[in-house]
């Protein structure tokens, strides 16, 4: 059997040909080049305006990178028409392994992309003997490619996050759906203010969002400020992933300033390596840490105070009437107020002042959990970490896009899997 059979098995292309398969001697990596011709009377298809127009001239020789296989780089070398069109000049012609002025083919690029989702960039070109570059020009076109196709139709609930992005206080907005029969990532954009949610939903479009019945966020003003005027009439949710992470901040500042405070006093210090201990729910916790956290609490120190509170808010959860789940999350702000414990103060006046959006959350009937929000959040973090040293906000954006967006891919690249 020829290679050329394999080929005209999972691309067959219909004004081309394969013609001679070669081994290139002596280049550096082994490789194979595979000669393209067009087929005889064919004539051109003009690259601006996709019409068949007469030939002109021919360009020299160029190569195309395909799929690798068994450890040979593999190239279509192929000299381009040109067509003499009257609406657009003289052109080159389209081709149809390849897009634009690309050097990969559209398979590669796509085989590409493929893995890029179960590796990480950088080992994808290791694994392929190519470049990071080439990787991330790949997953480009994909995540390009995905965005035009995909289907917006029938987004009911949408979630907004944000993470901390590269040091310092750089922030990512995502916006995600979270109906049940769809999770994905929507939307990317810089930074977390007014005018990015803005921008969301400019793209998003006036339609889809006035018929949307659940947003879900964080209690951050810029989000609450815009989604109360282009979504005032979903249902607006403040997200419990995003509650109890203000909660766990709290305690951490409380543990670590009174750390601090013990050791300029000279106690012993008992709250060192507590960290994890408080802000892990107690069914969590290992044997050992157990022992600990119940050592601790004989002590009255504002960090196992602090614990205490939060372990006791863990109930609000579990009311289903929204005016119970009121009484209690009014009581439980009055009892932490007296706390004088200050970053929990502070989180009881920020519960006080979201109280109807709190409550919200009973009405939905509780219909998203926070590990919807939350697990996209672990997976967007872990994949602007494994982008680190991409730098650019672009790489991110592509990379989030690509991991969590749930992107269509043309049908026919399912052949190189
Ligand atoms: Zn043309």
């Amino acid at each position: 059997m020829q290679i050329k059979t394999i080929l005209n098995r999972i691309q067959k292309f219909k004004s081309f040909v394969y013609g001679a398969v070669r081994l290139v001697e002596g280049a550096p990596v082994p490789t194979l080049e595979v000669e393209i011709q067009p087929r005889s009377n064919s004539r051109p298809v003009c690259s601006g305006c996709g019409h068949k127009r007469p030939g002109y001239d021919r360009s020299p020789e160029r190569l195309f990178e395909f799929i690798p296989m068994w450890g040979h780089k593999v190239f279509f070398r192929y000299a381009p028409r040109r067509v003499d069109c009257p609406g657009c000049g003289v052109r080159v012609e389209r081709m149809p392994w390849v897009s634009g002025k690309h050097r990969l083919t559209e398979a590669y690029a796509w085989f590409l992309a493929g893995w890029a989702k179960r590796l990480s960039w950088k080992e994808v070109a290791e694994a392929f003997r190519t470049t990071w570059d080439h990787v991330f020009c790949s997953v480009e076109r994909a995540v390009i490619w995905g965005r035009e196709h995909q289907d917006l139709s029938g987004v009911k609930a949408i979630g907004v996050d944000e993470i901390a992005w590269q040091r310092g206080h750089r922030y990512l907005t995502l916006v995600y759906q979270i109906d049940s029969h769809c999770k994905r990532l929507l939307w990317v954009g810089e930074k977390r203010t007014v005018k990015t949610l803005l921008r969301f939903f400019r793209w998003f479009g006036k339609e889809r969002s006035q018929s949307l019945n659940f947003v879900c966020s964080d209690m951050w003003k810029p989000y609450l400020k815009v989604i109360a005027r282009k979504a005032d009439q979903a249902i607006h949710i403040l997200d419990r992933f995003h509650i109890m992470a203000h909660l766990s901040k709290a305690i951490d500042e409380v543990r670590a300033g009174e750390a601090k405070e013990l050791k300029q006093k000279g106690y012993e210090p008992i709250l060192t390596k507590t960290r994890w201990l408080l802000l892990k729910r107690p069914e969590n916790l290992t044997e050992t840490q157990d022992t600990k956290l119940s050592e601790l609490l004989q002590y009255n120190l504002r960090s196992m105070r602090s614990y205490l509170l939060k372990e006791e808010f863990q109930l609000f959860w579990s009311y289903t009437s929204p005016y119970w789940a009121g009484q209690f999350l009014d009581k439980w702000c009055t009892k932490t107020m007296r706390s004088k414990i200050e970053p929990m103060k502070k989180v009881a006046r920020m519960l006080r002042r979201h109280r109807p959006l709190l409550l919200n959350w009973f009405r939905a009937k509780k219909q998203f959990s926070s590990g919807i929000v939350e697990g996209f959040n672990t997976k967007a973090k872990l994949t602007t970490r494994k982008a680190y040293g991409f730098r650019t906000y672009r790489a991110a954006e592509i990379a989030l896009y690509h991991a969590l967006g749930a992107l269509p891919v043309p049908k026919t690249t399912h052949v190189f899997f």
